[in-house]
């Protein structure tokens, strides 16, 4: 941290300071220049004592934090990219990876058609909500249990991947026993408990960004994976909102750069939830595919108009594979397979 104090005050004042920055933990080192005095206070930022409340000092007119505060997510403590694998399907590495499914798991017929459809279009993971997050109470929440049991079966018949939805530490341990990757939706990205039970399976865990959550909260929220000694973080961006109306949220594409620079965990992109609008999907898709995304995760659904969830944003088993048709150049562009 640096600490700037305001001009012309007093000894008595600038000691008083120190002896704080000392008490704190830090050792302080005086830089004084013409009008002013800087202190640079030397020692780990992340594990001492916050010095921010110094800025409440009347003497002291800034503090200025050097470090940043998250450690094992960050490319500074990691510098080669973390390749996760999932069933034999690396995420993060060379290849990039597509993640299809319905938005929910609504029975049997709709997600092993969906299944094979994806397969065959080159998904290599199946996605379906069982534990659903709805705005109102009156929504389908989901085939819970039931809705997992098909993902295994779906699993069994296609040899696809899953990843589902961990909604509530109540169902960590059941969650962790049919899925893959188990999903932090936006509403939970900063349910702490729930991240810290999710990581603490062991299992890849896939972090959405929250709906107003800022890319440091959703670093610091993947540090809790890291934290509680699971590395196998896969960050989601998934759109935030905004004032815009066209479409349902706002999908922030500069998270993709932003996020490779900040971090050496895998980030891939969910148009869906992104823009909430069907017709949008592949053109984001490219747009994510040639920015270094490192995979999709797309809501695929054999009928979107009678789907019991997200019905506007669900591609149909044809459009999903024309889509994946349509990604080989902007796969390439960014050099990847
Ligand atoms: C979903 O993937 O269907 C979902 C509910 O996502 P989000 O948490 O991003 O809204
Ligand atoms: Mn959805």
């Amino acid at each position: 941290m640096i600490v700037v104090l305001k001009p012309e005050i007093s000894k008595k004042d600038e000691a008083a300071v120190l002896k704080e920055i000392r008490k704190l933990g830090y050792r302080p080192h005086v830089m004084r220049g013409i009008e002013r005095v800087v202190i640079g206070a030397i020692g780990d930022e992340r594990t001492h004592q916050s010095l921010e409340t110094l800025a409440s000092w009347p003497q002291v007119e800034r503090v200025i934090p050097v470090q940043k505060r998250f450690k094992l997510v960050s490319r500074e403590g990691q510098k080669n990219n973390s390749v996760i694998t999932v069933r034999g399907n690396p995420i993060g590495g060379k290849k990039f990876q597509v993640m299809a499914g319905p938005c929910s798991v609504e029975n049997e017929s709709q997600l092993l058609a969906t299944a094979h459809a994806v397969k065959k279009a080159g998904a290599t993971i199946l996605r379906g909500g069982a534990f659903k997050p709805r705005t109102s109470p009156y929504e389908f929440q989901g085939l819970g249990e039931k809705g997992l049991k098909l993902l295994a079966k779906a699993r069994r018949e296609t040899g696809l991947a899953i990843i589902t939805e961990l909604l509530s530490e109540q169902h960590t341990k059941m969650v962790a026993e049919y899925t893959d990757i188990i999903q932090i939706g936006a509403r939970n990205s900063q349910n702490f408990q729930l991240l810290i039970s999710a990581a603490k399976t062991g299992k890849p865990i896939l972090l959405k960004r929250g709906l107003s959550m800022k890319i440091e909260e959703w670093l610091l929220a993947g540090e809790y994976v890291l934290s509680n000694n699971n590395p196998n973080l896969i960050f989601c961006e998934r759109g935030i909102r905004t004032f815009e109306s066209y479409t349902r949220n706002t999908l922030d594409l500069s998270a993709i750069p932003i996020i490779k620079n900040e971090s050496h965990c895998p980030i891939v992109i969910d148009p869906s939830q992104g823009s909430g609008r069907a017709d949008l999907v592949t053109s984001l898709c490219h747009g994510a595919a040639a920015m270094g995304a490192d995979g999709l995760l797309i809501e695929v659904h054999p009928n979107p108009a009678e789907a019991w969830s997200d019905g506007g944003q669900q591609l149909t088993l044809d459009g999903f594979a024309r889509l994946m048709e349509s990604l080989h150049p902007f796969i390439a562009a960014a050099a990847r397979e």
